[in-house]
């Protein structure tokens, strides 16, 4: 077993939560480690590459808002750095109706998703390929165990996985919670969203800047990234566009028994009810089941903290106070925050 050096704070999931809670920290002089289960850092924040290292595909979040003062500011700082651009100001919720562009700015990574989480990581300690398989108090600390047999130790720890996997990751490990936290954390709910991945023939037709927003069912949302990576206007030639469309979340609720092969039979029942938007046919797709995609019954506060032996043990992420990419943000701050004003 590999055992690494003591660190200050450790965070379970490089999602934006993890990696704005790793920011704060280690701005105030803490020794910080992230570890995430993906290949890359961004949880939801995800985009799908080629061979070439070009986006293909966004398949989680699709856009983020900057509402907080706070978190607009963060959103300028990415900009400036060419992490994040400004998407537009609103989308077309019906076929035919152009997007009106009045409304308050949606943002999108530079130029996937992904690209503000990999901005973030470049100057912190990100473990990827490291999925944490159990937590044990040591003494005064914390040690954690990696499923590549790694050993980590801290002071204090913040997760922010989705809080049922949290909560899973608990019931492995030697920590109890007291019975009025763990019902606490055990009331928030997430709706599921099964993604589709599509490949068009020919220039999907939707409107700019590049997403039909239906908040409808079967289907939430369609984007079409090679508009929205390349600003590819419309009526350029494209010989092929790839698509994202989420299902809303009872069709997606559908899926959450399912196994792989019956969740891309699910796909193909999709694929039909998005056709009537979409200006060219499906050459083919694949499927992404995320089955904790939005929080739907969120914990009141921006984070929740218990104490093991003398460790604080921090759980964050979109499920606490405010849903999206922008509530998750916020929330890592606030277990920052709580960690730095306790030590
Ligand atoms: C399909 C979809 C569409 C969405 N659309 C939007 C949108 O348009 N706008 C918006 O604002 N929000 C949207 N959201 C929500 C948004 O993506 C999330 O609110 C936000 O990204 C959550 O960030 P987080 O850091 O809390 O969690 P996550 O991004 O989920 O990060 C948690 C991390 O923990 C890691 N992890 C889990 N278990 C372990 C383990 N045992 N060991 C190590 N690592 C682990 C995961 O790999 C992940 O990287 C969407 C989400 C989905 C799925």
């Amino acid at each position: 077993m590999n055992s690494d050096s003591m660190h200050d704070v450790l965070i379970v999931g490089a999602g934006i939560a993890g990696l704005i809670a790793a920011t704060e920290l280690q701005t105030q002089g803490k020794k910080v480690t992230l570890l995430d289960k993906g290949r890359l850092p961004g949880g939801r924040l995800a985009t799908r590459y080629n061979e070439e290292g070009q986006p293909v595909f966004d398949y989680g979040a699709q856009f983020v808002t900057a509402r907080d003062e706070w978190f607009a500011q963060q959103m300028k700082n990415w900009i400036e750095a060419k992490a994040a651009v400004e998407w537009g100001r609103g989308f077309s919720n019906q076929i035919g109706v152009p997007a009106k562009q009045n409304g308050y700015s949606r943002f999108r990574g530079y130029p996937g998703m992904q690209k503000i989480a990999d901005h973030l990581a470049k100057n912190l300690n990100v473990r990827n390929n490291q999925k944490v398989i159990k937590i044990e108090p040591e003494n005064n600390f914390i040690q954690v165990q990696t499923d590549q047999d790694n050993l980590y130790t801290a002071r204090h720890m913040i997760l922010t996985m989705p809080v049922p996997q949290s909560l899973e990751l608990l019931q492995k490990s030697r920590i109890t919670l007291f019975s009025s936290d763990y019902k606490s954390l055990e009331s928030i709910v997430y709706a599921p969203c099964l993604a589709i991945l599509a490949t068009l023939q020919g220039p999907s037709g939707l409107p700019s800047p590049g997403a039909l927003h239906l908040q409808s069912e079967p289907i939430d949302i369609i984007s079409d990234n090679t508009q929205k990576f390349w600003n590819q206007p419309l009526e350029k030639e494209t010989k092929t566009s790839k698509i994202t469309i989420h299902a809303g979340p009872k069709f997606s609720e559908g899926s959450l028994d399912q196994k792989r092969e019956e969740i891309n039979k699910t796909g193909k029942e999709l694929v039909p009810l998005a056709l009537p938007y979409l200006a060219s046919p499906v050459s083919d797709f694949q499927t992404h089941f995320w089955r904790y995609a939005r929080p739907v019954k969120l914990h009141p506060e921006r984070c929740f903290s218990v104490t093991v032996n003398q460790s604080m043990l921090v759980f964050a992420g979109d499920a606490f106070f405010e849903p999206r990419v922008e509530g998750a943000a916020l929330s890592g701050k606030a277990a920052a925050d709580l960690i730095l004003q306790n030590t």
